[in-house]
């Protein structure tokens, strides 16, 4: 099964996908991570995206999509993939459609977290992230065991560059005009499935599982 993760910043994406993850044994493909990864390496892709994500604009679809079908070209995993933080526009729809159907792994779903503004601004000013292991925790709602520091490699948690309410609010901005109109899309595809973002990522699982089994069914 291939699917994608669509929402706002702050939807609860990483989360949920990482929940998923370890149930279904799917290939969790973060585009936000990919980036984090180039410019943390300093690599000529890397410096170019740089600029865009501090100011919470979108990185150009090329850059981002080759770097994208780099990754899933160069992996077979058993179960499918599933995408988090891509497609961001429509163009980036469209291009992992031919991806996609090059490999003949077309899409199944694109889930649809929405989540209200006042939901969105707590979970993102509370995130900290384990640069390295990449696991996500929340001050309040997901605190680690000890404060501060990641559970599952002991490193110091940060706060994310971007996740400053200034850059929030310009990727929130860039959000409603690029990614929601491929709602639509998907939409009229007829893989669309709405699930609500205000709530836990624990208490969505089953819902998913629930999603995820009906699917099946038609596989
Ligand atoms: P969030 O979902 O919280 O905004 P991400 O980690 O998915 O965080 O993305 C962080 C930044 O990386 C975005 O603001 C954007 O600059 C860049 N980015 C990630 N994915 C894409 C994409 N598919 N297209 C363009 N830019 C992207």
């Amino acid at each position: 099964m291939n699917l994608v993760l669509l929402g706002p910043p702050g939807a609860g994406k990483g989360t949920l996908a990482g929940l998923l993850v370890e149930q279904h044994d799917l290939l969790h493909i973060s585009t936000g991570d990919l980036l984090r990864e180039e410019m943390k390496n300093g690599s000529e892709l890397g410096l170019e995206a740089k600029s865009y994500v501090e100011k919470g604009e979108l990185v150009p679809d090329l850059l981002v999509t080759q770097l994208l079908a780099k990754k899933v070209k160069t992996s077979s995993p058993d179960k499918g993939y599933m995408l988090d933080g891509f497609p961001r526009t429509k163009a980036q729809a469209e291009s992992l459609d031919e991806i996609l159907n090059e490999i003949q792994r077309p899409l199944d779903l694109a889930v649809y977290m929405d989540a209200t503004m006042e939901v969105i601004i707590s979970r993102i000013t509370g995130r900290r992230v384990a640069p390295k292991s990449g696991k996500v925790y929340h001050i309040v709602n997901r605190p680690p065991k000890q404060e501060g520091i990641c559970d599952v490699s002991g490193e110091e948690l940060i706060q994310r560059p971007d996740d400053n309410e200034e850059t929030v609010r310009r990727r929130m901005d860039v959000y409603l005009k690029n990614t929601l109109p491929i709602v639509e899309y998907y939409e009229s595809k007829g893989i669309l499935v709405k699930v609500d973002g205000d709530k836990d990522s624990e208490k969505l699982l089953p819902e998913l599982n629930d999603i995820f089994n009906e699917q099946a069914k038609l596989n």
